[in-house]
């Protein structure tokens, strides 16, 4: 058995949909069926009371949001929590509140008409906006209209449902999915809504599998049936057969593995012994399921690699496509962010010239190729600019070596801002756009550079190879690969120290961060952020939290003191004995 694809092959057992929450399950299914609101509009003889009903409903609104909304925090934090208090505040506006209470006086009208009407007119406003959120959240409105008019009406609330079991619906709200939770179901199916949902941020929150904009699962999915979900790829199985059950059950397995130390680790922030705190980004390509595992305990994309799109759809992509690959990335990282690197290619990369070059490392590779190709580069600024209307976009560009390249890539990205104003279409105004630091002559101009950006990320990938001059990919040069050769040791301070005088964020993205040997030593140097691929997010996680930053900013000294790469080496290992820290690998 091949994959997926084999999978569905020739079956019509199942639905697709987007992987909005990572995880797969296997349970029965529970279809969920909303009540479907009947609205009365006749007409009242006691207003006072028909007024006193409202506030009553209002209240036992109110009661049960707050309930869901401490149990979300408890669940999922302050942050993400924060949808209910913002629906407990419409609950509170007392513009909206006051205008129903009129209506109610002037109309004569049951309460529950006049609630339908005035929230249905605000919903109106949402559903026509431009702004994919902003009709997102029109369903969250629902969710409010809804619970006001079933508390009107005395009606009880559904919450409960069999443990283990899938949840397939039309559309759930965020109080549904947080209440279904409750119940310890395994997985959301549901026909509506996007990655961006609230259900869809619910359902990464709380590491329950999700598979959303389905269209008719809740048409073919009966309560009772078999179904395996997988929120990795957006796939759900109904009844599945042998050969699904059987590849499903290995892929659990194999999760499991990764899970347990994942799991551990997930909340816990990567802090020193003495608070000093690290954000913890995952490194992204675009195949296969390791995207997502980012939920997991990363604060989002340090690194997307966009070249690896040319490399997996064996063309390149145009604008559209682009746009439709980020805002999909985008919104599924939704609220983290993603940094979306512009194409690197050239080196032992993608090629996108006809003409062979003498020393491709050395050549038309990464910015140098995109200036020579604006056309190409102001598609991919488009389409970065077009997926960045949620505001959790940074753009990066690879291998800069002079402030020129810096200076025209910001012309570019304002042409291009132009453009889009131009023709009315969405952008963050506020976009960030940083570089990376991965050319000797950029190391050294680091302080200088980060004064033009607005955050730098250090490729020790390359930075190694072109300091060292080794190549990357040659064996039989690889000894000469030295992650901790003074010089590497020494630029890597310079870089840091003098990147933060301005203010900037520095990151690193290259290997040598998942090397936990490295870690004290980044720390030390300053480092705000650390991206690495998710399967090495447990091991860097605990590392950090086995010492101190005073410690380590000790043994960056010693080590900047040092002229060879055997010492330094030994002095980290000492400082891993000193400081207890495990030095296991990774089970991935
Ligand atoms: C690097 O050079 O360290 C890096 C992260 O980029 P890439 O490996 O894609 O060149
Ligand atoms: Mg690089």
């Amino acid at each position: 058995m091949k994959g997926i694809k084999d999978l569905i092959k020739h079956s019509s057992n199942y639905v697709e949909g987007l992987a909005a929450a990572p995880g797969i399950e296997i349970g029965p299914a529970f279809l969920y069926q909303k009540d479907i609101l009947s609205i009365e509009s006749g007409l009242i003889d006691n207003t006072d009371e028909a007024l006193q009903n409202f506030d009553e409903a209002i209240l036992r609104s109110k009661k049960e949001l707050n309930k869901i909304f401490q149990f979300a925090k408890e669940k999922m934090g302050e942050t993400r929590a924060d949808i209910f208090e913002a629906q407990l505040m419409i609950l509170d506006d007392p513009i909206l509140m006051k205008s129903i209470k009129d209506q109610i006086i002037k109309e004569k009208k049951l309460p529950e008409y006049i609630v339908h009407k005035e929230i249905t007119k605000y919903q109106e406003l949402m559903v026509i906006s431009s702004e994919l959120y902003m009709r997102e959240r029109a369903i969250d409105i629902e969710d409010i209209k809804a619970r006001i008019i079933r508390n009107l009406q005395k009606k009880r609330l559904q919450s409960k449902v069999q443990h283990n079991s899938i949840i397939v619906g039309e559309s759930i709200s965020p109080a549904d999915t947080i209440l279904f939770a409750k119940s310890e179901v395994c997985g959301y199916v549901v026909d509506h809504g996007g990655l961006t949902s609230h259900a869809a941020i619910i359902a990464r929150s709380l590491d329950i599998p999700a598979v959303v904009g389905t269209h008719f699962a809740s048409h073919k999915i009966k309560t009772g049936d078999i179904l395996i979900i997988d929120g990795f790829h957006g796939y759900v199985f109904i009844n599945p057969t042998e050969d699904q059950l059987k590849y499903y059950k290995n892929k659990i397995d194999n999760l499991k593995k990764i899970n347990i130390e994942l799991v551990g680790l997930k909340d816990k922030p990567a802090e020193t012994t003495d608070g000093r705190n690290i954000s913890i980004m995952a490194n992204v390509d675009v195949s296969g399921e390791i995207d997502t595992v980012v939920t997991k305990g990363a604060h989002g994309i340090g690194l997307y690699r966009t070249e690896q799109i040319i490399e997996e759809l064996g063309s390149f992509p145009d604008e559209e496509e682009q746009y439709n690959i980020y805002s999909g990335l985008a919104n599924r990282i939704y609220p983290d962010f993603i940094t979306i690197r512009a194409f690197d290619t050239g080196g032992d990369k993608v090629k996108m010239m006809d003409f062979k070059e003498a020393n491709p490392f050395l050549g038309l590779r990464g910015i140098r190729f995109l200036l020579e190709n604006e056309n190409v580069f102001k598609a991919q600024i488009r389409a970065v600019l077009r997926a960045s209307i949620n505001k959790n976009i940074q753009f990066m560009i690879p291998m800069i070596s002079t402030l020129q390249e810096i200076k025209r890539v910001k012309e570019l990205v304002n042409i291009c801002r132009n453009e889009l104003s131009i023709q009315k279409i969405n952008y963050d105004k506020h976009i960030k756009i940083g570089i990376m630091v991965e050319v000797p002559s950029a190391a050294v101009m680091a302080g200088e550079y980060a004064r033009h950006v607005d955050f730098i990320s250090i490729g020790t990938n390359d930075l190694i190879q072109y300091l060292l001059a080794v190549d990357r990919g040659n064996d039989v040069v690889s000894a000469l690969y030295q992650e901790f050769h003074p010089s590497v040791i020494r630029s890597l301070n310079h870089i840091i120290s003098e990147a933060k005088k301005s203010g900037k964020p520095v990151s690193i993205c290259g290997e040598m961060a998942a090397d936990t040997l490295a870690v004290p030593l980044l720390v030390g140097m300053g480092i705000d952020i650390i991206s690495v691929s998710p399967s090495a997010i447990p091991s860097i996680k605990r590392t950090i939290r086995s010492f101190s930053l005073k410690n380590a900013e000790s043994l960056v000294n010693e080590c900047l003191a040092s002229d060879n790469e055997e010492e330094i080496q030994e002095l980290i290992k000492k400082f891993f004995k000193e400081n207890s820290i495990q030095r296991t690998r990774n089970i991935i």
